[in-house]
């Protein structure tokens, strides 16, 4: 049944794109971008039914499920069946399609990658309203391999199917203190050379760094709840072992979006009752963000004051040996804290992925900052921003590409594969409908 509906919604799609001409965009009900576009008049291409899990196999551990479903409803599905998707974004609108051709990222990467890494075919919307199936091994292969990192500007995932993993009910975490950055770093890479089964970390300082280690377990003496009146991040710094149901693991990052729910002042206990348990979530708060930016709210009030912060809202990946030079960097020019750190491994040196390239077969260390730094004098646009790329780039790492980019067009190419790219572009979009990663991505357009 709900195969037949795909089929149907398929050939709406490509009855749509057949007619119309010129540019077009997606239009969707979530997003979790943190870059602004320009709002232009291109043909919007309605995908908001594709939403749908299509079949779980829990016994060959596969999932088939249409782009626009949002990782919320495709754990639900999968955990009904005693299994999860290897990689599950922490944001429970992230959608699979936006994580695969986005780039995400969770605890379980450091054994499997990024979500992409997981994925074994995928049906592809061109632009001119063909839909390829690619694989790793058939004659779409090259887009197989291009789409992680490309935004929607190759094509737009229908459908995919994508590995999983049994699980267990519960999860127990380990909260370990440290002191010392290189300390650190080295008992992040012993911890992914183990048998645990998630793997993140927070900086609240140069002095107070947390690793947190889960095991899947089948049993817990007790279960924490994170969900409303209490918040998980302080839980780190306060506990050294807690359990959770394995919903609740999943989803411990949504309810305050990591930390970031502060800049929405809903970290007190009046605010948290007043709103309950269903509104603390990211959903709301990328809500309450964008009805912001369109009024112009903040921005009104720092002109009228004189002041000019910068938003820093990144991820960045870099190689295990520099992440010590990376933190350092970054607490002492940047400054903002917490930080979230999750290790990425798992990397098959026979599956590669050009617009994302994470080098070599070592550890990537993600860095996750999400916040405005105050800026007391007038910089040129994207001070800090700039600041940052420049540091990944000399510290041989990669930056993810959902929020603000500032690289001159020259140095973004060579960065991201443009020869790969723009071969892509010629075969999938010659035409030219859907707009370029630079355009997209840097230019805002
Ligand atoms: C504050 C913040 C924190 C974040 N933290 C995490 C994190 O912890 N873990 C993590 O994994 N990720 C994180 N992300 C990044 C997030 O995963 C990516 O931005 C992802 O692309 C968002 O997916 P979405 O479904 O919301 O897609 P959207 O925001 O709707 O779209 C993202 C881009 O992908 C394109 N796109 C969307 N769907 C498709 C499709 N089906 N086919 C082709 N292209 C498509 C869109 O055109 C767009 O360019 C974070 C982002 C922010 C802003």
């Amino acid at each position: 049944m709900t195969q037949l509906a795909y089929e149907q919604k398929k050939r709406d799609l490509i009855r749509q794109l057949q007619r119309d001409s010129g540019a077009i965009r997606l239009d969707k009900t979530t997003s979790n971008l943190f870059r602004t576009r320009a709002k232009p008049d291109d043909n919007k291409i309605d995908v908001r039914t594709l939403n749908q899990v299509l079949a779980v196999d829990s016994e060959n551990q596969t999932v088939e499920v249409e782009g626009m479903t949002t990782y919320e409803n495709l754990a639900d599905a999968c955990l009904a069946r005693t299994c999860m998707p290897l990689v599950v974004p922490q944001l429970k609108s992230i959608t699979i399609g936006g994580a695969v051709s986005g780039i995400g990222i969770e605890s379980t990467s450091f054994r499997h990658g990024l979500p992409h890494e997981s994925v074994l075919a995928m049906d592809v919307l061109l632009a001119d309203g063909d839909v390829v199936t690619c694989t790793p091994d058939n004659e779409h292969a090259d887009l197989f391999f291009g789409i992680p990192n490309s935004y929607g500007t190759l094509g737009y995932i229908l459908k995919l199917t994508a590995r999983t993993m049994p699980v267990k009910p519960y999860v127990v975490l380990q909260h370990l203190r440290h002191t010392d950055i290189e300390e650190y770093f080295g008992a992040v890479g012993e911890a992914c050379a183990s048998d645990v089964d998630f793997v993140d970390g927070s900086v609240f300082d140069g002095e107070e760094m947390y690793l947190t280690l889960g095991r899947f377990t089948d049993s817990a003496p007790y279960t924490s709840d994170y969900t409303w009146l209490k918040m998980y991040f302080r839980s780190i710094r306060e506990r050294r072992e807690d359990y959770l149901d394995l919903r609740d693991y999943l989803w411990r990052w949504d309810t305050d979006w990591f930390w970031c729910s502060k800049n929405l002042f809903v970290q007190n206990l009046p605010m948290r009752l007043l709103l309950g348990r269903r509104r603390l979530n990211s959903v709301t708060y990328q809500k309450v963000m964008r009805w912001n930016n369109r009024l112009g709210l903040t921005a009104a009030i720092n002109r009228l004051m004189d002041r000019h912060p910068e938003g820093v809202v990144q991820d960045v990946d870099i190689p295990l040996e520099n992440a010590a030079e990376f933190l350092r960097f970054f607490l002492d020019e940047i400054g903002i804290r917490p930080v979230w750190i999750c290790p990425i491994g798992g990397h098959d040196p026979t599956r590669n992925f050009p617009l994302y390239p994470l080098h070599g077969s070592g550890l990537f260390i993600n860095f996750g900052f999400w916040d405005i730094v105050p800026n007391p004098q007038k910089h040129e646009a994207g001070y800090f921003n700039r600041k940052i790329e420049a540091k990944v780039s000399e510290l041989g790492g990669v930056k993810s590409l959902y929020s603000d980019a500032y690289y001159d067009e020259d140095v973004f190419w060579k960065l991201y594969a443009g020869d790969k790219y723009f071969a892509l572009k010629q075969k999938y979009d010659p035409r030219g409908r859907l707009r370029d990663l630079y355009q997209k991505c840097v230019l805002r357009k």
